[in-house]
């Protein structure tokens, strides 16, 4: 639905040298539907200022905390209509809470929240409010996910068997954290990073494409956690075996110390009759293969794909589009979603945009996979 004017976004966190923070910037305006105006960026008024100064946004709606732009802001005849929530997992509660009790929609980068509990607070809280939440995993916004998820729908693999989603990065085989690393040192720390270490980090992405692209519900896991790296707190390293609702099995893997490793996200499923695999860092290809049939190679953006791989298509086939085209169009759902639900649309979030269920089961995927290694067994879900 049309909407006249972009819609006005605050952020919290994505001050100068954060990682995400800049992606978010980029994805939310690359469809021209959400313009930056103002954010808590830093933990110090002066960064704060700083950045919203390099942003080019009023210096009166740089704040110097989450709370103070939240009170000014809804005071506002032309307030933020959303926030997005940048910082290191242990603030996205206490972010959250103050922007739905603000009357503040809310997009949050995942995991939800620290722990499993919080998560229960947090959904209660959106419940409670009212208000549209959603969730950057952004690998929901492949077109090439959106093609694998509508090919298991359609039950085009027959009978799903077995899945397989690996998640390996190296950056953290060494102790980082040690030397300065400002991404490494939250990550490595409980107290910042919550519950979980690759688990939370990468593992709940893995987890979520697991149970997006195919439909089904992890039931039961039995996880393997390391810590491989001396001194870390947190783990680095899980191998885990699950079951799926349909009574599938599967295997699910992470670690951030897979020497070499850049951001190998794969995800296979086995049906009956075939399977698909992704892989993130070739992402404009989905391979299926057939049993009594040909090897297929689909490509992004071609005219024979379902209608929600071409929905989130910006340009020709051969065109390549990657990660900050793919977070954005998380972001283009949830602006489309904010005008319905200004507009009374109680409900407005597409099934296609993580939200807090999505958060919820992260947060309970980190507990369960902490619990069953802890116990060297399986756990229910
Ligand atoms: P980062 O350390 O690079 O950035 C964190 C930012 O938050 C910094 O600018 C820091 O100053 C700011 N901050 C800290 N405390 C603050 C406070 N009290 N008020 C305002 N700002 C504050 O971290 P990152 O790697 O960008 O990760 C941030 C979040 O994004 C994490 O939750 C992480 O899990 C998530 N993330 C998601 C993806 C994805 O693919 N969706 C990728 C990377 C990171």
């Amino acid at each position: 639905m049309a909407e006249s004017r972009k819609l006005r976004m605050g952020m919290v966190g994505g001050g100068p040298g954060a990682f995400i923070g800049p992606v978010h910037r980029m994805a939310a305006e690359l469809d021209g539907k959400i313009e930056l105006v103002a954010g808590a960026f830093s933990q110090t008024a002066e960064r704060s200022r700083a950045a919203g100064e390099r942003f080019g946004i009023d210096p009166a709606r740089a704040y110097a905390d989450y709370r103070q732009m939240f009170d000014a802001e809804s005071k506002r005849a032309d307030g933020i209509d959303m926030v997005v929530i940048a910082t290191p997992n242990h603030l996205h509660l206490p972010v959250a809470l103050a922007a739905l009790e603000a009357g503040i929609p809310v997009m949050s980068d995942k995991p939800a929240t620290a722990t499993y509990n919080e998560a229960l607070q947090l959904e209660a809280a959106v419940a409670r409010a009212g208000l549209p939440y959603g969730l950057t995993h952004t690998y929901a916004g492949y077109g090439m996910v959106r093609e694998a998820r509508a090919i298991c729908a359609a039950g085009k693999l027959g009978a799903i068997r077995k899945v397989a989603v690996e998640y390996f990065q190296g950056w953290m085989s060494q102790p980082v954290e040690t030397t300065g690393h400002k991404q490494a040192a939250w990550r490595a720390d409980p107290a910042q990073n919550g519950m979980g270490g690759s688990i939370g980090d990468i593992g709940t992405h893995a987890f979520h494409l697991l149970e997006y692209v195919s439909g089904l519900e992890v039931t039961e896991i039995n996880a393997t956690l390391r810590h491989v790296v001396p001194g870390r707190r947190l783990d680095d390293d899980c191998n885990a075996f699950v079951r799926l609702s349909n009574g599938a099995g599967g295997t699910l893997a992470c670690s951030q110390v897979a020497a070499g490793e850049l951001n190998e996200l794969r995800l296979r499923i086995y049906g009956d009759k075939g399977s698909i695999d992704w892989r993130q860092q070739d992402p404009n290809r989905l391979i299926v293969k057939w049993q009594n049939g040909p090897e297929e190679i689909h490509h992004a953006a071609t005219g024979y794909l379902g209608a929600d791989a071409l929905a989130v298509a910006r340009v020709p086939a051969g065109h390549p589009e990657g990660y900050i085209e793919a977070f954005a169009v998380l972001y283009r759902e949830f602006a489309d979603a904010l005008v319905e639900w200004k507009q009374g649309n109680t409900n407005p979030l597409p099934a296609t945009l993580p939200g807090i269920v999505a958060g919820v089961r992260g947060m309970r995927f980190i507990l369960r996979a902490i619990e069953s290694s802890e116990r060297e067994n399986w756990v229910a879900f």
